[in-house]
């Protein structure tokens, strides 16, 4: 399991490099549209196991996490958005749809 960063869309906040429970992910330098930004690259992919931390930290759906074919996901990916109340998870499916599960963050320990 692994995630992908999308550099257009990071603003190198940090956020996922603080809560990475493996130190996996840092910051590095490149050249933006007008001018050179920092942005988050997972370092150590393979080291990855999948908890999600990031992907529900990062503030602008930046991070988005493989559901590989060993658990049916056949390389779908999903992100996640976090409102006040809610986190809608967003799955984007192998063959190109998409549908989105919204989770009340205080019920998600409930079962
Ligand atoms: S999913 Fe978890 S282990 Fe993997 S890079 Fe993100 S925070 Fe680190
Ligand atoms: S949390 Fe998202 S926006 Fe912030 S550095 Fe990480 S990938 Fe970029």
């Amino acid at each position: 399991m692994s995630i992908k960063i999308d550099e257009n869309k990071c603003i190198g906040c940090s956020s996922c490099v603080e809560v990475c429970p493996g130190n996996l992910i840092k910051l590095h330098t490149i050249q933006g549209t007008q001018n050179e930004k920092k942005v988050a690259y997972i370092k150590h992919e393979r080291d990855c196991w999948g908890c999600t931390s990031c992907v529900k930290e990062c503030p602008k759906k930046a991070i988005s996490f493989f559901l590989g074919a060993d658990i049916g996901g056949k390389g779908s990916t999903m992100t996640v958005e976090n409102t006040k109340d809610n986190a809608i998870w967003t799955i984007n499916k192998y063959d190109g749809s998409t549908f989105q599960i919204s989770i009340n963050k205080k019920e998600s320990n409930k079962y």
